[in-house]
């Protein structure tokens, strides 16, 4: 998974621009799929087929990241910019930056802002650009850019990476695709667009496919205080989401991923995040609506560039991930 993970954090996908990445997750699982479909949003949807064809079960994953949209220039030739998702000023400023088009620059405050004051309205890009008539010979408005790809081991297993949300995801539903036995149903790897901006692509795939079962992979806090006590813990195995703010999961689901857990010694925990939304919601209540989870993989730092991981908790989201799909409800 550490190769895979390498592969997927270096593409370019900010929310709404989340081919490349696509295309990379395709190639990866052609040699496994039974079907295939890139849907009008971009969505990714790989499907292996189950010995219930009459069942069918929706693992979801999200490829796009946060990032900045060009909004103008000043005077000066700095590039202006407005947020997309959940940035945190404080977290993205002072790093570089990479456009779409592979052009680079740094992320910085407007000048006369002081560092208490500084939030997403005042951050600018410098691209080294000479003035305004310089900074638009590069780029235009509309142009997109994020935190520029970072990986690196830490101690152990632990490795820090911008994006791990929910690159580590896709990761973890690639591993599954490849790897899993013949699944129990049907079962339709999503790769979703625009969840950073509100669980846009999998209302459309989880509407397209009306599955029986879903679950998602996702990121969530680790070692942060959610009602004084720390979400999730890291390297304490795989999360097994009870709620967030957008969602509180089927307990048929939460009660079939304990079971399979303990029977196959994968350890887990639960996660009651009071913040939060992920594609769980989208599946949840999709058409006449279907029994959705979460797997979570806990994670320091989200929406920073040194978003920290356990590579050991990555392994047990995918053996759980596995048993579900190899095992059913
Ligand atoms: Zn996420």
């Amino acid at each position: 998974m550490l190769n895979l993970s390498k592969k997927f954090l270096q593409a370019f996908s900010v929310s709404g621009a989340e081919n490349g990445l696509a295309a990379i997750i395709k190639e990866e699982l052609k040699s496994v799929a039974d079907d295939c479909i890139v849907d009008p949003m971009g969505n990714l949807l790989i499907m292996r087929k189950g010995k219930n064809s009459a069942k069918k079960l929706m693992i979801a994953s999200h490829m796009d990241e946060i990032g900045f949209v060009v909004t103008g220039f000043t005077g000066e030739g700095f590039v202006k910019v407005a947020p997309i998702g959940g940035i945190d000023a404080i977290a993205s400023s002072f790093h570089k930056v990479r456009f779409q088009n592979g052009l680079s620059g740094v992320l910085v405050s407007e000048s006369e802002v002081k560092a208490a004051d500084l939030n997403v309205k005042k951050l600018v890009v410098d691209i080294g650009a000479k003035d305004k008539k310089d900074a638009e010979k590069k780029l235009k408005v509309g142009d997109l850019c994020a935190v520029a790809p970072m990986f690196q081991r830490l101690s152990g297993s632990r490795y820090a990476a911008k994006a791990f949300d929910d690159r580590i995801g896709c990761v973890v539903s690639a591993f599954a695709a490849l790897h899993a036995e013949k699944p129990a149903y049907d079962t339709w790897f999503v790769f979703t667009v625009q969840e950073e901006v509100g669980c846009r692509g999998s209302k459309t795939s989880a509407f397209r496919i009306m599955p029986d079962y879903g679950i998602a992979l996702d990121v969530t806090a680790a070692d942060e205080c959610g009602n004084g006590s720390p979400v999730t813990k890291l390297g304490k195995g795989a999360a097994i989401k009870i709620k967030d703010r957008s969602v509180l999961c089927s307990t048929a689901i939460v009660e079939r991923l304990s079971a399979l857990a303990e029977d196959a010694k994968i350890p887990y925990q639960y996660e009651v995040l009071p913040y939060g939304g992920t594609d769980t919601s989208s599946m949840q209540i999709a058409g006449a609506g279907c029994a959705a989870g979460c797997i979570s993989i806990p994670t320091r730092y989200i929406h920073s560039p040194v978003e920290t991981i356990d590579m050991k908790d990555l392994d047990a989201c995918a053996k759980l991930l596995i048993e579900f799909i190899e095992k059913g409800i």
